[in-house]
């Protein structure tokens, strides 16, 4: 058993289940997060469930953070329905501040375990247009992770680790499937039903279905 650990937010989509399948084969003891934050379905939170799990995780936790007091997005706003053609900009899929507001939870969780690794699946090649998904963003929380934390201030400090930043989506499911994640347990759709059947025709559906394509890897989604 290792003592090197890491706090990994895990989503139950294709992306985070992949990120906690890397950081398992780099030695690393890992903890995973997931948010009750008022997303549109539970099917998310119980996939995270399944690939913590099956992943053989030190520790999974379930933060309830509601974010449907805030609202502004199609996915905590249920009067913003979610779109099916592809638009302009940024869409209203993006959750104001959502990654800075997990990463700032998974902080404060690692340096209560004494953990120095965050890990997040975001990607900057096949993905949604979302700013707090750049590599900018993770820098500067890194920075801003260092500056705030009695564990920085003492010289233990932390990075962010974001594994799957320069990938493509098909090079993502290529590696998962190296290091043995079960993708059929996962589940990427912004409007997936309670059976956890996918609509196959959200942005991360499409980005999701073109990524098995590409990587030409038989789509173990369920679609409904
Ligand atoms: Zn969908």
């Amino acid at each position: 058993m290792t003592d090197k650990k890491a706090v990994i937010l895990l989503s139950g989509g294709l992306d985070s289940a992949t990120v906690v399948a890397i950081a398992k084969a780099q030695g690393y003891a890992c903890y995973t997060m997931s948010f009750d934050y008022g997303q549109r379905h539970r099917a998310e939170l119980q996939a995270a469930e399944r690939v913590a799990q099956q992943l053989n995780v030190v520790e999974h936790k379930v933060i309830g953070m509601n974010l449907n007091g805030i609202g502004g997005s199609a996915l905590t706003d249920t009067s913003i329905p979610v779109p099916e053609e592809l638009g302009e900009g940024i869409p209203v899929t993006y959750v104001p501040a959502r990654n800075t507001l997990f990463l700032s939870l998974a902080l404060g969780w690692a340096e209560v375990l004494g953990a120095r690794d965050i890990f997040i699946g975001v990607n900057a090649i096949d993905y949604s247009g979302y700013p707090d998904c750049r590599p900018e963003f993770v820098e500067a929380f890194e920075r801003m992770a260092n500056l705030a934390t009695k564990a920085g201030v003492e010289g233990r400090g932390f990075a962010i680790r974001a594994p799957l930043q320069n990938l493509s989506k098909a090079e993502i499911i290529q590696a998962g499937i190296r290091l043995g994640v079960d993708y059929a347990m996962t589940v990427s759709c912004y409007q997936v039903d309670d059976d956890g059947r996918a609509c196959g025709k959200c942005d991360s559906c499409r980005l999701r279905a073109v990524g098995f394509e590409e990587a030409g890897v038989s789509d173990p989604t369920r679609y409904r």
